[in-house]
């Protein structure tokens, strides 16, 4: 009897138990390969300048597109990485995409834009996140200026000695931000001695403003902490052009979200730069 009802409760649970164990075994059997075949790749996506409307800057996000799964989500390839010991040949895989980016640049007419990479708060606990970028941005001749480092207020709490690598990167030249700024708890102690350069305020803040005071004062708060900390507000989640507007009047620097590009693959990105300049010249003419 009581084997009959366990049998009958694995038979309820097991298909969906089934395809989530599979589609891991799935992601960790085919992610080393994927990432050496190039399978697994690096999206930009655009910054703007809201003042200017010229482009900011670019910030990488990985992409899978698996041949049996089909979208899996970067959550999913950094997580399946980590536990694979795999992280760091992800990470300089994606490292070494944004330093070709910012290669490219000088001669798209962008030689001062940054591009900018995001690294999990784990990640400083298992390798030397510091020696891997130094080596990547050496080997492709990068100034370190150019390429912001991610972060998240996690990582600022240096439970995994984030903190030293951070200082080092940070003496090095490379760019500092927080990420997804407004979610965690970060020491304002911590942002000031870390010199960070941005804090990107979260998607949540950013979608509807138009439609929220709320939104509105805690934006125009963080604006006014930037301006005394000398820090950029970049806004993420832009998706209208009401959002934008208001935005902008709130007094955001740069903003980044699909009403302006979504992440694209490196060729399309180039195009789109292109596109982008001969509108603003347009835009320009007219005015
Ligand atoms: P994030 O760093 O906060 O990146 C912004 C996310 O918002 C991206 O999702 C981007 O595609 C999405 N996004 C941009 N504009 C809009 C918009 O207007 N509306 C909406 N709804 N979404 C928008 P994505 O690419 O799925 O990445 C999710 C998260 O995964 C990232 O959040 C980041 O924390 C992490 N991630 C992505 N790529 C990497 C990577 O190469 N390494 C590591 N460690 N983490 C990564
Ligand atoms: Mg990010
Ligand atoms: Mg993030
Ligand atoms: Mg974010």
């Amino acid at each position: 009897e009581a084997k009959g009802k366990g049998r009958r409760q694995i038979q309820e649970f097991d298909p969906d138990l089934k395809a989530v164990a599979e589609r891991q075994r799935l992601i960790e059997q085919d992610l080393e390969a994927a990432i050496r075949s190039g399978a697994i790749e690096t999206w930009f996506q655009p910054q703007i300048d809201l003042e200017s409307n010229g482009i900011a800057g670019f910030e990488a996000l990985v992409r899978w597109h698996h041949p049996r799964l089909g979208f899996v989500s970067p959550p999913e390839i950094v997580t399946a990485a980590q536990s694979l010991h795999l992280a760091e040949t992800l990470t300089a895989h994606i490292a070494a995409s944004v330093c070709k980016l910012l290669t490219r640049l000088p001669s798209l007419e962008l030689p001062d834009v940054t591009v900018a990479l995001n690294i999990s708060p784990r990640e400083f606990a298992l390798y030397s996140v510091a020696d891997m970028l130094e080596l990547v941005t050496c080997q492709h001749g990068v100034n370190p200026a150019r390429l912001e480092i991610e972060i998240t207020e996690e990582a600022i709490l240096d439970s995994d000695g984030a903190g030293e690598q951070l200082k080092r990167l940070e003496t090095a030249g490379y760019k500092l931000a927080v990420d997804d700024f407004g979610m965690g708890h970060s020491s304002l102690a911590y942002l000031i001695s870390l010199k960070i350069d941005r804090l990107k305020i979260d998607r949540s803040f950013a979608r509807n403003v138009a439609a929220s005071r709320p939104n509105q004062d805690l934006i125009a708060a963080l604006v006014g902490l930037g301006y005394a900390l000398s820090l950029d507000i970049v806004v993420e989640g832009v998706e209208t052009a009401e959002d934008a507007a208001i935005l902008k009047m709130l007094g955001c620097r740069v903003a980044q979200g699909y009403f302006f590009a979504r992440p694209m693959p490196v060729e399309a990105l180039i195009a789109w730069i292109g596109r982008h300049r001969q509108e603003a010249g347009e835009r320009k003419a007219v005015a």
